[in-house]
């Protein structure tokens, strides 16, 4: 059924293209993971559904897959071009609680938000404090060649590669970072590899290196990971589309020099063969920022009702690299498709699966999901096929199942496993308790059945006032919702 050879678009050639593993029959991803001074918002876990699924589809696809997604626990400073402090001793300034236990605390509530996505879990997850050694390493031996010393760091000069910036191309002032951001830089794109503790002052995460007492750059640490645990090149590397503009093109000329490879006519040379990233999750008010005090979180959706899966589904509907504007009408209707795959699957939850037979009737939604999932990761179209194979008539249910359950092995929405109950959240100021709405419904029906209409309406509004919306000749058999 994967028979459709898989193309991706390479964000360097800006061009689709088939995917060629550099290792027979393995597929090697990294993507780049949070910086953990905060909860991530859900445009951050956008980010991560999208290299699940480029993930689950390679494994679909029969690669090996490995895949890294690192933690940022230190370099990550406030402003992308070179300015600003660290994220995490902001933080940590600010707090009563050590850098230390604020990155564990961020990384621990990240992995809950992955795990309630049904994300899987990467082969690794690579915290960059646990690579300083390595990082000193590899910034040694680029360093004569390619880096230059200031007061503030080693700073890599851009000028000493070809082809800086092309992942990029259209390099604004603002993305390049500013030549007088720091006294002394060569060119406006030269980036710190090491942070020097400024004189003076103490940092809780420093680490001695032979430019000084420091902390390394942000840029450093993936391409350090990257190399350290996949080996240069490999396949295909991740991330959202603002490390673009910066982020990717200095880890790629890290990786040039690290390499002694020329320029990026070869893809190759950038330390990974394709380039891949996620378009933003977007939000008119603001609130996807996360200084914006009540930011979106996945935990606000599911105070406000919504199962962590319809934000999935959210994901899933738009193609990777569109823009994906957030509003709570959408999660609404995000969450009632969820719904009705539930409802649909609840009949052939019974069935025992059979192998995925050549079957007529499911010969063209078959060959349109692969088509589409293989079409750059087609996720909306592929959502379509999912649902017309369920809406076949007239056919095996083991079959029918087989048939959805390896759709959704790509998909990742777990429909076999959700039932009605679970994607009921009550939203958080919901009193009433289930037992209860289940009670006044039943006596509900019974006033019905002796058509004594005054109670049931009584009922039904005292259900309306504890805020259950009762949903008679509901097409779904919904029954109620908490509103
Ligand atoms: P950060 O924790 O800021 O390093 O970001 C983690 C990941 O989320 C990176 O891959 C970013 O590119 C990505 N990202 C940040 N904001 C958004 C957004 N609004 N929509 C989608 N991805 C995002
Ligand atoms: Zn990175």
């Amino acid at each position: 059924m994967a028979d459709t050879p898989l193309k991706l678009f390479n964000s360097l050639t800006r061009s689709l293209e088939e995917f060629q593993p550099v290792h027979e029959g393995e597929a090697r991803v990294y993507s780049c993971g949070p910086t953990v001074y905060n909860y991530p918002h859900i445009g951050n876990m956008r980010a991560y559904v999208f290299a699940d699924v480029l993930g689950r589809t390679l494994s679909w696809k029969g690669y090996d897959l490995t895949h890294i997604i690192n933690i940022t626990d230190v370099g990550h400073l406030t402003d992308d071009a070179d300015a600003g402090e660290d994220k995490l001793e902001k933080a940590a300034a600010k707090s009563e609680k050590s850098i230390w236990d604020i990155a564990a605390h961020y990384t621990e509530a990240f992995k809950a938000d992955i795990a309630a996505l049904n994300i899987r879990q990467p082969a690794k997850w690579s915290v960059a404090t646990d690579y300083i050694e390595p990082m000193i390493d590899f910034a040694k031996s680029i360093a004569d060649r390619h880096c230059y010393e200031l007061d503030s760091g080693l700073y890599f000069d851009v000028s000493t590669i070809e082809d800086y910036g092309r992942l990029a191309r259209a390099v604004t002032e603002e993305g390049e970072g500013r030549i007088d951001t720091v006294e002394g830089k060569r060119n406006a794109a030269d980036f710190a590899i090491w942070r020097k503790t400024p004189p003076g002052e103490k940092r809780q995460m420093e680490w001695d290196s032979p430019w000084g007492k420091g902390a390394p750059g942000w840029h450093l640490e993936c391409s350090v990971m990257g190399e350290k645990l996949l080996g240069f090149p490999f396949d295909i590397h991740t991330g959202g589309i603002d490390h673009r503009e910066i982020h990717h093109p200095n880890e790629i000329a890290q990786n040039q020099a690290f390499c002694g490879c020329g320029g990026l006519d070869e893809a190759t040379h950038s330390g990974a063969k394709i380039w891949m990233h996620n378009n933003f999750l977007v939000e008119r008010s603001g609130k996807m920022s996360k200084s914006s005090g009540e930011f979106l979180r996945l935990q606000l959706l599911i105070d406000k009702g919504y199962h962590p899966l319809a934000y999935r589904m959210m994901c899933l509907q738009a193609h990777y690299r569109s823009e994906l504007e957030f509003s709570w009408e959408g999660m609404g209707a995000a969450l009632t498709r969820l719904k009705r795959l539930v409802i649909a699957v609840e009949a052939l939850r019974d069935e025992a699966s059979q192998a995925v037979a050549e079957h007529p009737k499911f010969a063209s939604v078959l060959s349109k999901f692969d088509g589409a999932i293989a079409d750059d990761l087609n996720t909306p179209i592929a959502l379509t096929a999912l649902e017309e194979a369920l809406a076949i008539k007239k056919v095996d249910a083991g079959m029918k199942r087989a048939v959805v359950e390896e759709m959704d092995r790509v998909l990742g929405l777990d429909i076999f496993d959700l039932t009605r109950a679970d994607l009921r959240i009550r939203p958080k100021d919901a009193q009433i308790t289930e037992a209860e709405i289940e009670a006044d419904l039943l006596r509900r029906k019974e006033a019905r059945l002796a058509k004594d209409f005054a109670t049931s309406d009584a009922i039904r509004a005292s259900l309306a006032a504890s805020g259950v919306e009762v949903m008679d000749g509901d097409p779904l058999g919904w029954e109620w919702k908490l509103v």
